[in-house]
């Protein structure tokens, strides 16, 4: 039954009894679509084949498609989790293109954010903060991309509710040159990501 399963993938976050570490680690890394296991993190760090992160290799790929420069480019990060800002400061910094970043990787004790986020050329929030960054915060022609999605209370639509990134997304358009929607930017390329590693997995698994 197991060989007819290519790839598994565990939702986050689990309730907190229930260790997250634990769990991931139970799932082959051959079939580690969601690129978390450590063998699969620690391949990534290394630059060794393996499935990367899906959010991170979404960006990554943004970036190609687009063209972005990224080349001794500064860029600020604001978050370090496992799934997000950590693995995209080593792939950006890595000698690569997409790649060749001077990254700065801040989180929530980082004392000067503001003026840290004034230098990036390029600038990602994945802190899940709505609306955290506003356009005092973003250098003139800087490139912005928008990983937080928190579901905001909108009286307005018919379910309640509605998504919000952690940029000001309408205050961030008059200063960014490129900027990315949410919904509709990084949430996709995460998606198109995974069904990537799951098509490696597929193929790893010689079919
Ligand atoms: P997380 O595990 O919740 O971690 C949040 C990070 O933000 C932490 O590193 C935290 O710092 C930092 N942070 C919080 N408040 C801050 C502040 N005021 N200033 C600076 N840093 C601050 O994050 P995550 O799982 O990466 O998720 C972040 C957001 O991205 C969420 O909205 C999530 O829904 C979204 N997301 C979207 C996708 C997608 O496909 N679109 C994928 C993944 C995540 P500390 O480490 O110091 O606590």
């Amino acid at each position: 039954m197991m060989n007819h399963i290519d790839g598994f993938i565990v939702q986050l976050p689990l309730p907190n009894h229930i260790n997250e570490t634990k769990i991931t680690d139970t799932i082959s890394p051959n079939k580690d679509v969601d690129g978390f296991h450590p063998m699969n993190l620690g391949n990534m760090m290394l630059n060794l084949p393996g499935f990367l992160p899906a959010t991170p290799a979404g960006i990554i790929e943004l970036m190609r498609r687009y063209e972005i420069e990224t080349s001794g480019k500064h860029c600020v990060i604001i978050g370090r989790s496992n799934i997000v800002g950590t693995p995209l400061s080593m792939m950006l910094s890595r000698n690569s293109n997409p790649g060749n970043c001077t990254v700065t990787l801040t989180h929530s004790r980082t004392k000067n954010l503001k003026e840290l986020c004034l230098q990036a050329d390029i600038l990602i929030a994945a802190i899940g903060r709505p609306e955290f960054v506003s356009a005092d915060m973003i250098k003139e022609g800087a490139v912005i991309i928008d990983v937080g999605t928190t579901r905001v209370d909108d009286a307005s639509r018919e379910r309640g509710w509605r998504l919000v990134g952690d940029v000001n997304f309408k205050d961030a358009s008059s200063k960014a040159s490129y900027i990315t929607p949410v919904p509709g930017g990084v949430g996709p390329m995460t998606i198109a990501s995974l069904m990537m590693n799951t098509l490696k997995a597929m193929e790893l698994n010689g079919k």
